[in-house]
């Protein structure tokens, strides 16, 4: 009989969370073994994957970095070569790096109240052969979408291109477009990255959007983070630093939801400012919705409007009828001429990487679970899953979520309970889409993602300071939260046998 390794932890993904993960968990649980799981033969997640020109954080890196290893890179808004570097580094210097086992993608857990564990198979993704685990905690860190395909809708006429057309998330190495004419197709933050970076050397980048999205300008470079860097020991500018960016952030999207109008005037004035007197700013940066109801793309140091003004780019709003052998054939009737074509089109979300879950041998449909803490879900024990903020940069939640895991697991080490299971008693609670955001890719897939409820602790609170007071300064015992299952002690185990 072969024995299956057993593991007190597995966590799935070695992206920016699951190395995250692994720090918290050698920090805070010395007992606990663990391992990572990681599909790729990488670590870095999405900041591996993404390889197109410009490709850069659209958040400021003293959130999205960890709480505990800031920040030190000069940029506020850095490349994306700089933030793999930088999760590269966090997981060699503390040897997280030798837990993860490349190449193993998880495809199922089924958990066994019984044995109090989960039964984990991962296909290995370059032999296909499987791979069977047992744990005690699954924690998953596995980002929220595919990682095979970005999103492309179905445009008519694609095949009629002459040209080339690149998927950002596929981002062709050998591709050569200097001097070349340019579409990039959306107006997200990877279009908005693209499009200056792209018209460097293209002969022409267009921007062709749908709709207008809201774009504010930051500078690169964080004045107040640098002077505090200059003049205060690294212990202490590094947590001063996040907070200032983390409670300036919420305060900007609790004012664009209080006083939309407001933000409004503010980003057009901004936007105003640095376009070309007499652009037509109402039809290209004037979108149909209030700021924050879709995530707010930054440009660092104005660096899209310099490409406009520099003539490099141009914005046509409209919509495509279709591909034609030269470019595209828009609604209005005027043809665009392309040599490379750029869907910028987004991403296709995906829950916990896809694993198949099962308790006690009945599936579990995610869709109908609400999130607890939005980190684990309703009726399922012993997971947790790392999901970042919508309205702030990821890792302030996951930070938190890493830490309250800790708790939580050397709560049941120290009360001697095996399993715990967030459960609803409270039939009042309402559910709602969990990521509350109205774009496109969000829309798309809330069929597919849990819910939260109408009321802590099955409400996501998108607050960073709400977030600290409820996951880091309060306890983790709470009416939700089921602790079970003890640990056998030799006189229960001597009964059981009898029975
Ligand atoms: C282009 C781009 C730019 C972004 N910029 C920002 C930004 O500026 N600020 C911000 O806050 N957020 C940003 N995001 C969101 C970003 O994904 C997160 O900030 C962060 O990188 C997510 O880290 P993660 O480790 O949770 O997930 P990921 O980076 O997605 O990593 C997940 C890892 O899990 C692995 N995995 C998935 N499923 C399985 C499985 N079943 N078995 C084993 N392994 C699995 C994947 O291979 C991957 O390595 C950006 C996203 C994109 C796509």
């Amino acid at each position: 009989m072969t024995t299956v390794e057993h593991l007190d932890v597995l966590i799935v993904g070695a992206g920016l969370s699951g190395i995250g993960a692994g720090h918290y968990l050698q920090a805070e649980c010395p007992w606990a073994s663990y391992a990572i799981f990681e599909a790729r033969q990488a670590i870095g997640g999405t900041w591996d994957l993404f390889r197109y020109p410009g490709i850069r954080s659209d958040s400021d890196m003293f959130t999205l970095g960890y709480s505990f290893r800031p920040w030190d890179g000069d940029k506020s808004i850095a490349d994306g070569d700089s933030i793999l570097q930088y999760i590269k580094d966090t997981a060699t210097e503390s040897g997280i790096d030798g837990h993860i086992r490349f190449d193993h993608r998880i495809v199922r857990a089924d958990w066994s109240t019984d044995e109090a564990r989960w039964h984990v198979t991962a296909e290995r993704t370059d032999t296909g052969e499987l791979v069977e685990v047992t744990c005690g905690f699954v924690f998953s860190c596995s980002g929220y979408y595919r990682y095979d395909h970005g999103y492309l809708p179905d445009f008519a006429g694609m095949d009629r291109f002459e040209g080339t057309i690149a998927h950002p998330q596929a981002w062709p190495e050998e591709l050569d477009y200097a001097g070349q004419r340019v579409v990039v197709i959306g107006s997200g933050a990877t279009a908005i990255t693209l499009v200056p970076a792209m018209a460097a050397t293209a002969g022409h980048v267009t921007m062709l959007q749908r709709s207008p999205t809201y774009v504010a300008s930051l500078p690169a470079r964080d004045p107040v983070a640098d002077l505090a860097r200059r003049v205060l020991p690294r212990r202490i500018s590094g947590p001063m630093i996040r907070w200032y960016k983390a409670l300036t952030t919420q305060a900007s999207f609790q004012l664009s939801k209080r006083r939309p109008e407001l933000v409004k005037r503010l980003l057009r004035r901004q936007i105003e400012r640095q376009l070309p007197a007499g652009y037509d700013i109402d039809t290209h940066f004037t979108p149909r919705y209030d700021p924050w109801d879709q995530r707010l793309c930054v440009v660092p140091d104005g660096d899209l409007f310099k490409a406009i003004r520099a003539g490099t780019a141009s914005v046509v709003t409209d919509h495509i009828d279709t591909f034609t052998e030269h470019g595209l054939l828009l609604g209005s009737g005027v043809e665009l001429e392309a040599d490379v074509i750029i869907p910028a089109t987004g991403l296709e979300l995906l829950f916990i990487g896809g694993i198949e879950l099962s308790v006690d041998g009945r599936a579990v449909d995610p869709a109908t679970k609400l999130t607890y803490k939005g980190m684990m879900l309703e009726g399922v024990p012993n997971l947790a899953v790392a999901i970042g903020y919508t309205n702030a940069s990821w890792t302030l939640k996951c930070d938190l979520t890493c830490a309250y895991v800790c708790r939580l697991l050397n709560h049941m080490h120290a009360v001697g309970k095996r399993q715990c299971t967030p459960v609803n008693r409270d039939a009042s609670v309402t559910p709602q889409p969990l990521l509350g955001l109205s774009s496109g890719y969000v829309l798309r897939s809330a069929d597919r993602f849990p819910k939260q409820g109408s009321r802590f602790p099955w409400l996501v609170h998108q607050s960073y300071l709400r977030d600290y007071r409820a996951l880091k300064l309060r306890g983790v015992e709470d009416d939700a939260m089921v602790f079970s299952n003890p640990i056998p002690t030799p006189a229960t185990v001597a009964v059981a046998g009898r029975s």
